[in-house]
């Protein structure tokens, strides 16, 4: 072990393979505890944040969290090189029902115990308990991946500062009335005993659903009329059939009362245009305001009575008559079979049905009649649509807005309450008497008549409800600090398109109504990682791939480079395994490449570097120039993974395969002194200078190889805070052109060899035949390179014209014929000779 003048020991010798293990955990501890990932409150440089989405709790690092974190990463390292004061915000979110639902089992298993049986402050505690103990799992993850977050500032949703940013918007929120109390249906979980969002409800195709039909008796008995549905059990709590009020078939009943067949009530028909499709089924639809949606709106359009079935486990409650305590779902043939019974079933069809699944638990989800917390959301969406139609908030990629606009315009109020433990309990508190009292301090008494009998509201909020307030909260808000002045608002709000509406739109809900900025002028939203095949990964097909695995085989560096190359704008990622291993050995050939530049860079001061002496020099200085610059462009546009492909192309294409192997005669060979030095400073500059480019991608292996690179005096103790490439006058077009030329001709020439299958260490004699004279002076200059590279006996620079070797296998570009010389002719005739002798023909 060596050890370099910033003090930390240098790991692996240059001489062996790079072995990611032994480099990547120790810069990952080095960097931070030198302080370089914080980010100043008060800065002359001018602000760069992003705030990372917060995992869950109980999360595990998985694929999509290591492209974030890359995407993330790369952008905060890029911008921080560039001279901002680049802060990445990193925390945790509690994740109300995971968590809750986590520790629970863990509660049954280990004690044959549920939260009940706890009690709600010892199973909080618990809760608390394990998250000291596994909280901190998914940082310990982001931190090995190299991700550079400001871990000083670290946030849970659940912390002081959170729960105080949450009960301010909340009471705000009240008070401004924008958040009310109200009794609505609500999508209910039965398995989880919570009301939903309509965002947590995941809709269910079902091509064939079953229409069932039977008959409502006319309760003066003159007749009966038949209704058609796909849930037969909720007539329990029918308080009407509706009809059209055109259909001839049924004009003259309405008005009229039918008689319930299995229950002791009688319920009107009525006429209702906007809910009966008179071509669905057979015209006539049975209403069920407390446990379907439409039936609600017809109920209250209709003022009809609002008759709950259902227990909140889902199973009937007394209003069920004699099917009292049957679960929902094995009701629906009791029902059918009393119905039969009664001689009222009139068959069936199939239909189509969306059915609606709780997204977390998959149990089928019951529209209930129920008392729930809402946030008005129109009022709150509307600037949202008007800061994104000006401009200031913009997406990428743009078709994003779109879907946004689609959303926000059909928006539903949103409910927020939750009837869950573990979370932010409701700061709402209820007298005797049913008053409310929002308050963001416990208060002492109704503030209506001055009870001091109060008890809290005992659900949550939902978890988004605190996530959403996360770009300014995590900043101090809802007191006006410093660093909220400084990175407030965001600069890029980065995350997977699944949250959309979940989660960024209600950022720029709530941020736009707290602050009155936009909390993020940008939004960039990446694409999903599958399997190299292109499905979606899930534990159910098996085909799940962990990132600290690949990790572990390839390194954080080669996994972060491929996910950056492939995060394409608004394409899946298909992920490969072979792919990674090929950044692997990307790595690897930084490191020999690096060796080889080491091996002859005696003499050479960094300070003074030596100008280049041949177009091999003034070329790779050119092209790193303008690598460095499209780079810089692609970061810009957010085009990470042309970037990535960029740095790739040029360290490999260009440095690695050319411009090494064309300095082997300048730095070995018998060349001027000066030549030596021009071709040694070219290439440690271009190096370097690519390590930098390549830095906020492949954090690691970058550090280790710069560290052992001679550097000017005053330079930066690490490459992650050293200067990104800047703008320079090192194009230089002449020197491209030629090299363009001459490479463009040396790979005609091996593909040449490839087309006869000639082994590739066989030399073999090349006959160029040059456009003009201008060409002929290039190759002639170029020749000794030419030779070597293309692994030629003998190469033969033509006259301009001359006549080709017959026979012989050729490829064109458009300043030169390269030819392979044919077997038998051990020589063509002289050009001038031949050029007579042919030149008629
Ligand atoms: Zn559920
Ligand atoms: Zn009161």
């Amino acid at each position: 072990m060596a050890a370099t003048e910033t003090g930390i020991a240098v790991g692996p010798e240059l001489d062996k393979p790079y072995e990611p293990s032994q480099v990547e955990p120790r810069w990952a501890r080095e960097w931070e505890q030198r302080g370089y990932f914080h980010a100043q409150d008060v800065s002359d440089r001018p602000p760069y944040c992003i705030v990372l989405p917060p995992p869950n709790v109980t999360g595990s690092l998985h694929l999509g969290h290591a492209l974030t974190a890359t995407i993330e990463d790369a952008l905060t390292r890029w911008k921080r090189m560039s001279g901002f004061n680049a802060l990445w915000q990193p925390g945790i979110d509690h994740a109300g029902i995971a968590t809750q639902l986590v520790v629970e089992r863990e509660l049954l298993r280990t004690e044959r115990k549920s939260r009940h049986d706890l009690g709600r402050a010892e199973f909080i505690r618990r809760v608390w308990q394990w998250k000291d103990q596994y909280g901190s799992r998914i940082a310990q993850q982001h931190r090995a991946l190299g991700a550079s977050l400001d871990w000083e500032r670290e946030r849970f949703t659940m912390d002081e500062h959170s729960s105080r940013a949450v009960r301010e918007a909340f009471v705000r929120l009240y008070q401004e009335g924008l958040l009310y109390r109200s009794e609505r249906l609500i999508h209910w979980c039965v398995k989880d005993r919570t009301a939903l969002s309509d965002l947590e409800v995941e809709h269910e195709e079902h091509a064939q659903a079953e229409l069932y039909k039977f008959a409502y008796p006319l309760a003066d008995g003159s007749g009966e009329i038949v209704v058609a549905t796909t849930r037969p059990e909720t007539m329990l709590g029918d308080t009407a059939v509706a009809v059209h009020p055109d259909d001839p078939r049924y004009k003259a009943m309405i008005g009229k009362l039918v008689k319930h067949p299995l229950l002791d009530r009688t319920i009107p028909i009525i006429a209702d245009a906007e809910l009966v499709d008179p071509k669905f089924g057979t015209g006539a639809v049975k209403v069920t305001p407390a446990h379907s949606f439409e039936d609600f709106e017809a109920g209250k359009r209709n003022r009809l009575p609002m008759i709950n079935i259902l227990n909140l486990d889902g199973t009937l409650n007394e209003n069920a008559g004699r099917f009292k305590g049957q679960d929902r779902i094995a009701a629906r043939p009791a029902i059918k079979a009393a119905l039969k019974e009664l001689g009222l079933e009139r068959g069936s069809e199939m239909h189509h049905l969306a059915l609606g699944r709780c997204q977390r638990c998959e149990g089928v989800v019951e529209p209930l009649l129920s008392k729930q917390w809402f946030v008005k959301t129109k009022p709150l969406a509307d600037p949202v649509i008007e800061a994104v139609e000006a401009g200031r908030i913009r997406f990428v990629p743009e078709q994003w807005k779109a879907e946004l606009f689609r959303w926000l315009r059909n928006i539903h109020d949103w409910c927020v309450s939750r009837q869950l433990w573990w979370g932010h309990q409701i700061p709402a508190w209820y007298c005797e008497y049913g008053h409310v009292t929002v308050a963001r301090e416990t208060p002492r008494e109704c503030e209506t008549c001055h009870s001091g009998r109060l008890t809290q509201d005992p659900d949550v909020l939902d978890t988004w409800f605190s996530s959403g307030l996360w770009p300014f909260s995590t900043l101090g808000w809802p007191d006006d600090t410093p660093a909220l002045r400084t990175f407030y608002p965001n600069s890029v709000m980065e995350t997977g398109f699944d949250i959309l509406f979940f989660w960024v739109a209600r950022m720029a809900m709530l941020g736009l109504h707290f602050t009155g900025e936009v909390p993020f002028r940008v939004v960039f939203l990446h694409a999903m990682v599958r399997d190299k095949h292109g499905e979606k990964m899930s534990k159910t097909r098996g085909n799940v791939i962990d990132p600290l695995d690949l990790t572990a085989k390839y390194g954080a560096d080669a996994l972060r480079f491929t996910l950056a190359s492939m995060a394409g704008q608004g394409r899946d990622i298909k992920l490969d395994e072979k792919r990674i291993e090929g950044y692997r050995a990307f790595a690897n050939k930084i490191w020999n490449a690096a060796r080889f530049v080491l091996r002859s860079a005696d003499g050479y001061d960094p300070d003074r570097p030596a100008p280049p002496a041949s177009v091999y020099d003034r070329w790779i200085l050119s092209r790193f120039q303008r690598c460095a610059d499209e780079t810089r462009q692609a970061m810009e546009e957010l085009r990470l993974n042309d970037a990535a492909n960029g740095i790739y192309r040029f360290v490999w294409g260009e440095l690695c395969d050319w411009a090494i192997e064309l300095s082997k005669p300048a730095l070995y060979g018998d060349r001027s002194p000066a030549e030596r030095a021009g071709t040694q400073a070219a290439l440690l500059q271009s190096l370097e200078g690519a390590l930098r480019l390549l830095h906020p991608f492949m954090p690691f292996v970058t550090e280790e190889v710069w560290q052992r690179l001679p550097k000017r005096s005053f330079h930066a103790p690490s490459i992650m805070i050293e200067r990104y490439p800047a703008p320079d006058s090192l194009l230089d077009p002449r020197a491209e052109a030629e090299m363009d030329a001459l490479v463009r001709a040396i790979d005609g020439a091996r593909s040449l060899r490839g087309e006869v299958n000639l082994p590739p260490n066989q030399a073999v004699p090349l006959v160029l035949v040059p456009r003009d004279g201008a060409a002929q002076r290039l190759f002639e200059a170029h020749r000794q390179a030419f030779s070597r590279l293309a692994n030629a006996s003998e190469v033969q620079v033509l006259a301009p014209g001359a006549p080709r070797p017959r026979q012989a296998a050729a490829h064109v570009e458009p300043e030169v014929e390269v030819h392979r010389r044919p077997k038998w002719s051990r020589r063509t005739a002289p050009a001038r000779q031949s050029w007579k002798r042919n030149g008629t023909s």
